[in-house]
């Protein structure tokens, strides 16, 4: 198995008839999945998603892959290919197009729909080619095949891609449910067809690579979203994400069937709904859904309502009802139910919400106490069916943790893929296909690119450092005016604090050491302005660390006497 330990450098030129892929995304983390496959002097992008912000990111809205890498080719970018409508596989887009809006975006119907409102928003109006199952479409040198691949949103799509370098197929997010509630399940045949023509890189999901077994039916849900719409006392809160849209439906099904009205809250939940509905991939039975207003005037018995916020979102309809910072009240006898998954790292927050609506009264139903969620993606046993039945010459694991690539490998390896053939990238390695053999050649820029609120790029790690020290150790501004000719301290310098524990005499301590700071400094060299700042920020930051164990950021202020 090759694993890359390769440094950023010069990239080797593509040999001719060769296949180059670079994922900038989506390798070591769940999200910002895009892939860039170049061939001929043309790129193709599969995917351009966003990251969310953890908690050690604080102040960040989402995370981008880095374009550095393709900033000086977007002329050469012949299509930007979406296997599906999730944020994390297209909501990297409207910052893609705005460094070139022309680039076509390929997707299927809902896809197309999703994103189109979503770029609406960014006031970009997308050149949009719309494909389904069974088409072919060529753009530039890369003859593309779609294959229906069945996931937690309708009208998801592998993609096979054709080269004179050999035949991709990429999964996309997948799984295979084999009675999922419209009917459409991943077309293994033509995973079989493609296998028989024969695949030469294979790149499928890893993001339930690590759980054994198959992954349960959609459908397997109706029992307990029903036992709570039988049951509930008085309103049913439904939370879930504003793309799921099968779930969705059987939550619409059990109101329906329990003579109870629907609205939906939130922008995204009820923009969502409104295209899936409009689009038919959603079923709502006329009169069903009503309005907020309409809904408030009825008895809590025959009332439901679905909102976003299942994964704690501390600005989404949910969180906020949990606070009590939401027009809808939560009461005593509500029952909610959380219809998703729990994203790694979302744990803190969503158990934060589950607690505050259980104070609030509210009996909240989740994954951890009843059967309200499946996975939307393939888990190992689903994923060696895949191995098996295309049987890849190379494969290389996409959307997952690093865990999650390495089970997805040691897959692909029991099935009897060469493991030799099986690469384990990173964001950014710079994977060729050569002659039939996947090997890593370098590697580019696809370090986290942070948008928060009007920036994109403008926050960096060092800044998110920052914004981890002002919140765990507080500020200390130190402003010193210093005589430019001696290079000494005129007056005594003013400390500013916040969030650092102080009284009025704390700092008569660090006084004497900055001016022997100072002193010393002087007697070196003839610094200026910028160098003494260097000296009072490291002296003070020495005294604060031996003295009270903190480290506070330090901003130092000299001014010329
Ligand atoms: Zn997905």
């Amino acid at each position: 198995m090759s694993r890359s330990r390769s440094t950023l450098g010069s990239v080797p030129a593509l040999a001719k008839d060769a296949l180059r892929v670079v994922a900038l995304g989506g390798l070591g983390e769940i999200g910002r999945n895009m892939t860039v496959f170049e061939h001929a002097g043309k790129l193709l992008v599969v995917d351009c998603g966003v990251l969310f912000p953890e908690e050690h990111q604080p102040g960040i809205d989402v995370i981008l892959p880095d374009f550095t890498s393709i900033r000086d080719r977007l002329d050469d970018i012949v299509a930007i290919v979406l296997t599906h409508g999730h944020e994390d596989h297209i909501g990297g887009v409207p910052y893609l197009l705005r460094e070139r809006a022309d680039i076509p975006v390929v997707g299927s119907r809902l896809t197309l729909a999703l994103i189109t409102a979503k770029l609406t928003e960014h006031r970009i109006r997308p050149v949009t080619v719309e494909v389904g199952e069974g088409d072919h479409k060529s753009f530039g040198p890369f003859d593309c095949e779609f294959v229906a691949v069945n996931h937690s949103i309708p009208d998801g799509l592998a993609v096979a891609i054709r080269t004179a370098a050999g035949l991709v197929l990429h999964t996309g997010d997948f799984k295979m449910d084999q009675f999922p509630l419209d009917g459409r399940i991943t077309d293994l045949r033509g995973f079989a067809r493609l296998g028989e023509e024969g695949v030469d890189l294979f790149l499928t999901d890893s993001t339930n690579a690590e759980v054994p077994g198959f992954t349960a039916s959609e459908g397997e849900l109706i029992p307990a979203i029903e036992t709570v719409f039988r049951t509930s006392p008085r309103r049913v809160i439904v939370s879930s994400f504003a793309s799921h849209v099968h779930r969705i439906q059987q939550v619409l099904d059990a109101a329906a069937a329990h003579g109870r009205k629907v609205a939906f809250v939130g922008r995204s939940m009820v923009r969502n709904m409104g295209i899936a509905a409009e689009l038919g991939y959603l079923k709502v039975p006329d009169g069903l859904v009503v309005d907020l207003k309409v809904l408030e005037k009825m008895p809590p018995s025959k009332v439901a309502l679905v909102c976003t916020g299942s994964q704690g979102e501390p600005l989404a309809a949910l969180s906020r009802m949990a606070s009590g910072d939401h027009v809808i009240r939560v009461r005593d006898g509500d029952t909610v139910l959380l219809a998703s998954s729990l994203i790694p790292g979302n744990e803190n927050a969503v158990y934060r919400v589950i607690n505050g609506l259980t104070a609030l009264g509210a009996n909240v139903v989740h994954k951890g106490n009843a059967k309200v969620h499946v996975s939307g993606h393939a888990s190992a046993g689903e994923l060696v069916y895949c191995y098996n039945i295309v049987r890849p010459s190379n494969v290389m694991p996409v959307h997952g943790e690093a865990r999650h690539l390495r089970a997805n490998a040691d897959l692909a390896v029991k099935t009897g893929v060469d493991r030799r053939n099986v690469v384990i990238a990173e964001d950014g390695d710079v994977v060729d296909l050569v002659d039939g053999r996947v090997s890593v050649v370098g590697k580019v820029a696809a370090g986290n690119v942070y948008v928060d609120a009007s920036t994109v790029g403008g926050a960096t790690e060092a800044s998110l450092k920052d914004r981890r020290t002002l919140a765990e150790e507080g500020v200390l501004t130190v402003v010193a005016i210093i005589d430019a000719d001696t290079g000494q301290l005129t007056d005594p310098p003013d400390f500013l604090a916040r969030g650092f524990v102080h009284d009025e005499r704390t700092f008569d301590a660090v006084v004497p050491l900055i001016e022997k700071a100072l002193a010393r400094a002087a007697s070196d060299a003839h610094p200026d302005a910028h160098q003494l700042e260097d000296v009072i920020a490291r002296t003070v930051a020495s005294w604060a660390r031996r003295v009270h164990r903190r480290a506070p950021l330090i901003i130092p202020v000299v001014i010329d006497a």
